[in-house]
């Protein structure tokens, strides 16, 4: 009963994780996007906050920099 209460735990825990939309900071004319956290990101005045996935489906690449 306790182990199959742990296996829906982490269940729920993966799932809650994989749903997650991770915003990113993405430069329409480069196509680039960073993390929030990026210098680039922080420098970048046409930069828009969308969502990751967006990001990639508009043509996106990660940065070198920080990964995206
Ligand atoms: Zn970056």
């Amino acid at each position: 009963m306790k182990k199959s209460l742990l296996t829906l735990f982490s269940l729920l825990i993966l799932s809650t994780s994989a749903s997650y939309a991770e915003t990113v900071v993405f430069n329409p004319n480069s196509k680039i996007y960073h993390k929030p956290s990026c210098h680039y990101a922080q420098i970048c005045k046409v930069c828009i906050k969308i969502e990751k996935q967006d990001a990639i489906k508009r043509g996106g690449r990660p940065c070198k920099k920080c990964g995206g």
